[in-house]
């Protein structure tokens, strides 16, 4: 065992690196482990632990095994693991391609700087410092004498658990879950397709005046609408309005790039691509003579950039304007009013506005009004486990009767119209539940429960009303959310081949 000896220090400076990724990479597992009562778990928990930093180990050491590699990956390693940590510890956020897309494909700076902290930037400079000591120590280290020892061992552990198709564990693990989140990332990226026919070719329409408003809700989920009967009064002004709520409308997705791109598109559960390769419902619209407009409180993403250029124009507010804001203190959805009237005062009897709000996403206290704090004590910190599980539910509702306020003025301005108004969340949100916060989850109850209400002028009620009892028929049933495109089209009277009128929530299931 003579490259014990010559490899000493090699062999402790690994030791310590083992120790130290498993400490400050995987505190979760750690605090798990203190919290637990039971002894049973705490050991399981802590042989998970070892086996986890173990095979970090293995891969951080093959780096080790060259001083120069070391210096350039590993610290590019360990402070992009040290960001997901935080956000692991910050925001209960498990690094997945949904996150990975929606952090590469953010535009909107201010969503961007509603996650990032001082805190951050602390825990950044503190693992760069920590990194830095490492590669010092690995360079005073000097050269191996036996490097074959340690890399051979340590290359078959990593193959042969990565290569385990049916148990992987290191998958969802860092650093190993930066690779497969990556290959998952770009396998979902492959089905977008940018190039999408004209498929508009025999739609025909017989209206020859109407509105159409579809509001594009954001991470509103329905039991927080005491129209649906949540406890707090969140809606009284929907309420007065007489709107017909679903309160069972299924997300697939929870979060705003595939879910927008699902539910504008005739995709659906069975044919989920034609999100990526078709056109919206936006080109029926115009088809048949309406004037289109998109009105944005969010930058356009990839997932929906495709249909705001569908629109004959495009109308976004509050873009750019906090980008060097730090944090911006108000983002109102109140800013898309102005827009809003300007485009229903302008001439023409059919129009389609489509509006897309900024809603209840988190950082919640910016987008709603001081009027509109009615339940307190507020969220304080951006930092979401800093709050009580009590701001956090007090300022997302306190959201909610915001929107009711905004989408409320919007139906005002259509009362004396033969008009109609869909409003649809993408998602839902998680307010604690399983220990989950905001959305990109895949929690049923929470994340894929998105809020959703239709509302129809006198006038409409009046021109068709078989429609309009329909519609109150069938408000308690299941849908999914891919029943926004037949339905926006089938309440427009737009006939087009593409359309299935089955899917429809004005007809009779
Ligand atoms: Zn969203």
């Amino acid at each position: 065992m003579s490259f014990l000896k010559t490899d000493k220090k090699f062999f402790f400076f690994l030791l310590l690196l083992g120790l130290y990724w498993g400490i400050a990479l995987e505190p979760a597992m750690l605090i798990r482990i203190y919290v637990i009562n039971n002894i049973y778990d705490k050991i399981i928990i802590f042989l998970d632990w070892c086996f986890v930093s173990f095979m970090a180990l293995c891969l951080l050491g093959l780096l080790a095994i060259n001083k120069y590699v070391f210096a350039i990956f590993f610290p590019v390693l360990n402070i992009i693991c040290a960001v997901l940590t935080y956000y692991l510890i910050a925001f209960n956020y498990t690094f997945n391609s949904g996150i990975l897309d929606a952090a590469l494909h953010c535009d909107d700076m201010r969503i961007v700087m509603d996650v990032i902290s001082w805190q951050l930037v602390l825990f950044v400079i503190v693992y760069l410092g920590i990194s830095i000591l490492f590669v010092w120590y690995r360079f005073k280290i000097g050269s191996i004498a036996h490097p074959i020892w340690y890399s051979l061992p340590m290359l078959m552990i990593i193959l042969a658990v990565n290569l385990n198709r049916h148990y992987n564990y290191t998958k969802d693990r860092v650093p190993y879950n930066l690779y497969y989140v990556c290959k998952d990332y770009l396998q979902i990226k492959k089905k977008k397709n940018n190039y999408r026919p004209d498929q508009t070719a025999g739609t025909t329409c017989n209206e020859d005046s109407l509105t159409v408003v579809y509001v594009q809700g954001e991470s509103l989920r329905e039991d927080h609408l005491s129209l649906n009967g949540y406890v707090r009064q969140t809606t009284p002004l929907l309420q007065r309005d007489s709107v017909i709520s679903f309160s069972n409308i299924y997300s697939p997705y929870t979060y705003t790039n595939p879910s927008l791109a699902y539910i504008f598109t005739n995709a659906d559960s069975l044919h989920e691509n034609r999100a990526y390769t078709n056109r919206s419902f936006i080109s029926f619209f115009k088809k048949c003579g309406f004037k289109t407009i998109w009105i944005g409180n969010q930058e356009l993403d990839e997932g929906f950039v495709y249909y705001a250029h569908e629109c004959d124009s495009i109308v976004l507010q509050n873009i750019g304007e906090f980008e060097f804001d730090y944090k911006p203190s108000v983002w109102l959805d109140e800013d898309l009013l102005q827009p809003y009237k300007n485009f229903i005062a302008q001439h023409g009897k059919l129009k389609l506005a489509v509006v897309h709000t900024i809603g209840s996403h988190y950082f919640y206290t910016t987008h709603y009004t001081k009027d509109f704090a009615v339940f307190k004590p507020e969220l304080t910190s951006r930092i979401i486990t800093l709050n009580t599980q009590q701001q956090i539910i007090n300022s997302y509702d306190n959201t909610i009767l915001y929107m009711d306020f905004v989408v409320d003025q919007i139906i005002q301005s259509l009362k004396d119209k033969n008009a109609m108004l869909i409003f649809l969340s993408d998602h839902g949100e998680s307010l604690g539940e399983n220990g989950k916060w905001l959305h990109a989850h895949n929690e049923e109850m929470s994340n894929h429960r998105p809020a959703c209400f239709v509302w129809l002028s006198d006038k409409y009620k009046q021109q068709n009303p078989l429609a309009a009892a329909t519609l109150k028929h069938n408000a308690h049933l299941y849908f999914n959310s891919s029943f926004l495109f037949p339905s926006i089209l089938d309440a427009a009277h737009i006939h087009t081949p593409l359309l299935d009128t089955n899917m429809s929530i004005f007809r009779m299931k």
